[in-house]
């Protein structure tokens, strides 16, 4: 089933829940026809088994590289996601990348270097946790650089992406929508579980502090840089499993929309034995 989570050039958003560009399927707790995590458990695993095959193919083809941007505020799930959306593929195929606050070597470049260095080679599925995105969501919520520069780089974002699909990349970015009252039972777990404290810092509850501030700024990226050759996808994210779902599902759909072949054999296998 096709889902109505693409955000289409042109498209309003709003993720505070009013007005024009809330509709109901872009709403952190949407789970479609599903009612409990039980009910997703089976769709998911043959989806898994299904990216299986289609990245060995993805491999063997070697003419297209797929690249997954997991954007989102802090405890919406971007490592949850790459553990149970991955589940069973080869990880030899597979590389995740995750974007931390710039280096000194990073920072002393175009802020789309570290970006580009990262992309997946042919035949691969790369994974960015976080991404070139920081620099026009926690750059412009913290005013870490001028607006002036900040704001020339939805364009430079959209070329620069535009370039990679033209080279054989494709690229899939996923936005995990969750509610600011779950992200508060999220922390709030972390803090109670002590097996979860190595996952929080004061850092993430005063980012809280910040949330309208990035909502808006999250609003602008997929009103801005969603676009024919490299949509944005809002995913309802509140429910893991729903989310799980969504995306391992639209992952599988654009793998198979590449209509890969296997590649045509170097040797003349009809000869060959083996004694
Ligand atoms: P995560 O929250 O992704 O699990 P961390 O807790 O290490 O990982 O957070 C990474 C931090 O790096 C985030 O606060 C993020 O906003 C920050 N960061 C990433 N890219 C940039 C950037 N270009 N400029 C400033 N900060 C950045």
């Amino acid at each position: 089933m096709e889902r109505p989570f693409i955000v289409k050039p042109g498209d309003s958003i709003s993720l505070n829940g009013v007005g024009k560009g809330c509709d109901l399927e872009r709403t952190p707790e949407y789970t479609g026809a599903y009612r409990k995590k039980g009910e997703t458990k089976k769709p998911l695993k043959k989806l898994n088994k299904q990216m299986l095959k289609l990245q060995e193919l993805l491999y063997a083809e070697n003419q297209h590289a797929l690249l997954i941007i997991l954007q989102g505020m802090d405890t919406c799930g971007k490592d949850g996601t790459i553990r149970k959306v991955m589940a069973g593929i080869n990880v030899q195929g597979c590389d995740v990348v995750s974007f931390k606050v710039p280096s000194v070597d990073e920072v002393s470049r175009d802020f789309l270097w570290r970006a580009h260095k990262a992309v997946p080679q042919k035949g691969k599925i790369g994974i960015f946790n976080r991404s070139h995105y920081e620099d026009v969501l926690v750059v412009r919520v913290h005013d870490l650089v001028p607006k002036s520069v900040w704001k020339q780089r939805y364009q430079q974002i959209n070329d620069f992406e535009k370039m990679l699909v033209e080279n054989g990349t494709v690229v899939l970015k996923f936005f995990l929508h969750i509610s600011k009252d779950e992200q508060k039972e999220r922390l709030e777990s972390r803090i109670n579980d002590p097996s979860k404290h190595w996952k929080i810092t004061e850092a993430d509850i005063r980012e809280r502090a910040y949330w309208d501030d990035y909502m808006q700024a999250y609003e602008a990226v997929l009103q801005k840089c969603s676009t024919d050759w490299a949509p944005w996808y809002i995913i309802p994210a509140n429910k893991k499993w729903y989310r799980n779902l969504v995306i391992t599902e639209r992952i599988v759909k654009t793998l198979e929309g590449l209509d890969m072949k296997f590649p045509k054999p170097t040797s003349d296998v009809s000869i060959l034995s083996v004694d």
